[in-house]
Protein backbone atom coordinates (compact mmCIF):
# COMPACT_ATOMS: atom_id res chain seq x y z
CA UNK A 1 0.00 0.00 0.00
CA UNK A 2 3.16 2.42 0.68
CA UNK A 3 4.42 1.78 -2.91
CA UNK A 4 0.54 2.59 -4.28
CA UNK A 5 0.40 5.77 -2.04
CA UNK A 6 3.84 7.25 -3.33
CA UNK A 7 3.05 6.57 -6.82
CA UNK A 8 -0.04 8.71 -6.29
CA UNK A 9 -2.62 6.69 -4.40
CA UNK A 10 -3.05 9.34 -2.02
CA UNK A 11 -4.92 12.80 -1.68
CA UNK A 12 -3.15 15.17 -4.18
CA UNK A 13 -2.68 12.46 -6.77
CA UNK A 14 -4.82 9.98 -8.58
CA UNK A 15 -8.63 10.53 -8.40
CA UNK A 16 -10.42 8.80 -5.63
CA UNK A 17 -11.61 5.99 -8.19
CA UNK A 18 -8.55 5.39 -9.39
CA UNK A 19 -7.41 5.09 -5.86
CA UNK A 20 -10.28 2.88 -5.21
CA UNK A 21 -9.88 1.00 -7.88
CA UNK A 22 -5.90 0.09 -7.38
CA UNK A 23 -6.47 -0.81 -3.64
CA UNK A 24 -9.73 -3.20 -5.00
CA UNK A 25 -6.84 -4.45 -7.44
CA UNK A 26 -3.67 -4.80 -5.50
CA UNK A 27 -4.25 -4.65 -2.22
CA UNK A 28 -7.54 -6.36 -1.28
CA UNK A 29 -6.90 -9.30 -2.81
CA UNK A 30 -3.43 -10.00 -0.21
CA UNK A 31 -6.14 -9.43 2.47
CA UNK A 32 -9.06 -11.90 1.28
CA UNK A 33 -5.83 -14.57 0.30
CA UNK A 34 -6.44 -17.26 2.39
CA UNK A 35 -9.51 -16.10 4.16
CA UNK A 36 -11.88 -18.35 2.74
CA UNK A 37 -10.40 -21.03 4.59
CA UNK A 38 -9.29 -19.35 7.70
CA UNK A 39 -10.69 -19.85 10.85
CA UNK A 40 -10.55 -16.26 12.52
CA UNK A 41 -11.46 -14.47 15.77
CA UNK A 42 -13.21 -11.67 16.33
CA UNK A 43 -10.09 -9.94 17.00
CA UNK A 44 -8.24 -11.17 13.93
CA UNK A 45 -11.03 -9.81 11.74
CA UNK A 46 -10.87 -6.38 14.04
CA UNK A 47 -7.15 -6.06 13.18
CA UNK A 48 -7.80 -7.03 9.71
CA UNK A 49 -9.83 -4.44 9.76
CA UNK A 50 -7.67 -1.60 11.24
CA UNK A 51 -5.00 -2.53 8.66
CA UNK A 52 -7.44 -2.08 6.11
CA UNK A 53 -8.59 1.33 7.79
CA UNK A 54 -5.00 2.51 7.44
CA UNK A 55 -4.58 2.06 3.73
CA UNK A 56 -7.73 3.60 2.98
CA UNK A 57 -6.99 6.57 4.95
CA UNK A 58 -3.48 6.53 3.17
CA UNK A 59 -6.02 7.17 -0.17
CA UNK A 60 -7.83 9.81 1.12
CA UNK A 61 -5.53 11.78 3.67
CA UNK A 62 -7.72 11.38 6.52
CA UNK A 63 -6.55 10.60 10.01
CA UNK A 64 -6.39 6.48 10.89
CA UNK A 65 -8.98 7.27 13.16
CA UNK A 66 -11.56 8.41 11.37
CA UNK A 67 -14.58 6.12 10.45
CA UNK A 68 -14.24 4.33 7.11
CA UNK A 69 -17.46 3.04 6.28
CA UNK A 70 -18.62 5.87 4.29
CA UNK A 71 -15.95 5.58 2.27
CA UNK A 72 -15.85 1.33 1.69
CA UNK A 73 -19.41 2.27 0.89
CA UNK A 74 -18.74 5.04 -1.72
CA UNK A 75 -15.94 2.74 -3.30
CA UNK A 76 -17.92 -0.09 -3.18
CA UNK A 77 -15.29 -1.83 -1.19
CA UNK A 78 -15.60 -4.99 0.70
CA UNK A 79 -17.97 -5.10 3.41
CA UNK A 80 -20.57 -7.22 5.33
CA UNK A 81 -22.70 -5.10 3.59
CA UNK A 82 -24.10 -5.56 -0.22
CA UNK A 83 -23.75 -3.13 -1.95
CA UNK A 84 -25.13 -2.03 -5.75
CA UNK A 85 -22.15 -0.12 -7.17
CA UNK A 86 -19.65 2.33 -7.12
CA UNK A 87 -21.05 6.12 -6.18
CA UNK A 88 -21.44 7.99 -8.88
CA UNK A 89 -19.77 11.04 -7.29
CA UNK A 90 -16.39 9.10 -7.68
CA UNK A 91 -16.90 9.67 -11.84
CA UNK A 92 -19.56 12.24 -12.32
CA UNK A 93 -18.42 15.44 -14.92
CA UNK A 94 -16.86 17.35 -11.96
CA UNK A 95 -13.61 19.48 -11.68
CA UNK A 96 -10.72 17.42 -9.52
CA UNK A 97 -12.17 20.29 -6.39
CA UNK A 98 -15.53 19.81 -6.66
CA UNK A 99 -15.15 15.86 -6.66
CA UNK A 100 -13.44 16.19 -3.48
CA UNK A 101 -16.07 18.66 -1.87
CA UNK A 102 -18.82 15.85 -2.59
CA UNK A 103 -16.31 13.07 -0.99
CA UNK A 104 -15.78 15.22 1.34
CA UNK A 105 -19.41 15.72 2.41
CA UNK A 106 -20.62 12.11 2.27
CA UNK A 107 -17.56 11.90 4.76
CA UNK A 108 -19.08 13.60 6.94
CA UNK A 109 -15.47 15.88 6.69
CA UNK A 110 -16.56 18.51 4.83
CA UNK A 111 -17.37 21.06 7.78
CA UNK A 112 -14.62 20.17 9.22
CA UNK A 113 -13.74 21.00 12.77
CA UNK A 114 -16.31 23.10 14.11
CA UNK A 115 -15.27 26.96 13.75
CA UNK A 116 -16.83 30.15 14.50
CA UNK A 117 -18.93 31.07 11.72
CA UNK A 118 -17.98 34.33 10.03
CA UNK A 119 -22.32 35.76 9.83
CA UNK A 120 -23.02 35.07 13.15
CA UNK A 121 -22.16 33.26 16.69
CA UNK A 122 -22.81 30.18 15.73
CA UNK A 123 -20.59 27.44 14.71
CA UNK A 124 -19.85 25.38 11.31
CA UNK A 125 -21.70 22.04 11.14
CA UNK A 126 -23.13 20.15 8.52
CA UNK A 127 -26.37 21.66 9.80
CA UNK A 128 -25.72 24.92 10.07
CA UNK A 129 -24.72 24.70 6.50
CA UNK A 130 -28.47 24.79 5.70
CA UNK A 131 -29.40 27.41 7.37
CA UNK A 132 -25.91 29.88 6.82
CA UNK A 133 -27.29 33.62 5.63
CA UNK A 134 -23.95 33.28 3.97
CA UNK A 135 -25.49 30.72 1.80
CA UNK A 136 -28.19 32.10 -0.91
CA UNK A 137 -31.20 30.67 -0.09
CA UNK A 138 -32.34 30.25 -3.25
CA UNK A 139 -29.82 27.66 -4.26
CA UNK A 140 -31.48 25.13 -1.72
CA UNK A 141 -35.16 26.03 -3.12
CA UNK A 142 -33.78 24.49 -6.39
CA UNK A 143 -32.71 21.32 -4.72
CA UNK A 144 -34.82 18.25 -5.14
CA UNK A 145 -36.79 17.96 -1.40
CA UNK A 146 -36.92 15.05 0.23
CA UNK A 147 -40.32 13.68 1.29
CA UNK A 148 -38.85 12.75 5.16
CA UNK A 149 -38.35 16.44 6.67
CA UNK A 150 -35.18 14.49 8.25
CA UNK A 151 -33.21 13.78 5.34
CA UNK A 152 -30.58 16.68 5.05
CA UNK A 153 -31.13 18.19 1.69
CA UNK A 154 -27.71 18.13 0.69
CA UNK A 155 -27.80 14.54 0.92
CA UNK A 156 -31.02 14.25 -1.01
CA UNK A 157 -29.41 15.92 -3.80
CA UNK A 158 -26.49 13.94 -4.14
CA UNK A 159 -28.53 10.93 -3.34
CA UNK A 160 -30.56 11.51 -6.31
CA UNK A 161 -27.82 12.27 -8.99
CA UNK A 162 -27.71 10.37 -12.15
CA UNK A 163 -25.67 7.47 -12.61
CA UNK A 164 -23.58 8.65 -15.16
CA UNK A 165 -22.78 12.26 -16.94
CA UNK A 166 -24.26 10.50 -20.27
CA UNK A 167 -27.44 11.70 -18.25
CA UNK A 168 -28.40 15.26 -19.21
CA UNK A 169 -27.46 17.31 -16.18
CA UNK A 170 -29.68 18.16 -13.56
CA UNK A 171 -31.10 21.11 -12.86
CA UNK A 172 -29.80 21.61 -9.41
CA UNK A 173 -26.46 20.41 -10.47
CA UNK A 174 -25.01 23.87 -10.53
CA UNK A 175 -26.86 25.01 -7.12
CA UNK A 176 -25.39 22.19 -5.20
CA UNK A 177 -22.22 22.68 -6.45
CA UNK A 178 -22.53 26.23 -5.25
CA UNK A 179 -23.63 25.19 -2.06
CA UNK A 180 -21.08 23.40 -1.19
CA UNK A 181 -18.30 26.09 -2.33
CA UNK A 182 -20.27 28.36 -0.71
CA UNK A 183 -19.88 25.73 2.42
CA UNK A 184 -16.26 25.39 1.72
CA UNK A 185 -15.53 28.96 2.13
CA UNK A 186 -17.56 29.33 5.42
CA UNK A 187 -15.62 26.51 7.15
CA UNK A 188 -12.39 27.06 5.41
CA UNK A 189 -12.01 30.83 5.13
CA UNK A 190 -8.04 31.14 4.48
CA UNK A 191 -8.48 28.89 1.34
CA UNK A 192 -7.59 30.22 -2.44
CA UNK A 193 -11.09 30.15 -4.46
CA UNK A 194 -9.98 32.65 -6.77
CA UNK A 195 -9.40 30.35 -9.33
CA UNK A 196 -13.22 29.59 -9.30
CA UNK A 197 -15.50 31.54 -10.87
CA UNK A 198 -18.34 29.15 -12.05
CA UNK A 199 -19.51 26.15 -10.36
CA UNK A 200 -20.96 22.55 -12.12
CA UNK A 201 -19.62 23.84 -15.06
CA UNK A 202 -17.96 20.66 -16.54
CA UNK A 203 -20.95 18.82 -16.79
CA UNK A 204 -22.21 20.13 -20.00
ZN1 LIG B 1 -22.96 30.78 9.16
Amino acid sequence: MATLNSVGACRSGFSLLLSSQLYKTFVCPKFEYDLAISILLKQDIKVLESIQDKCLCMIVGGHAMFSTIVLKHICNLPTCCPVLGVDPILFLSASRVERGRLIRWRMGWLPGKPKECSYRSDHTSCCHSLYCPLVPSALFEQLPQPDHVQIPRIDFAITSLPLSSQELRPVYWIPLMTILWHTDVICNPDGDYSYETEHGTLWI
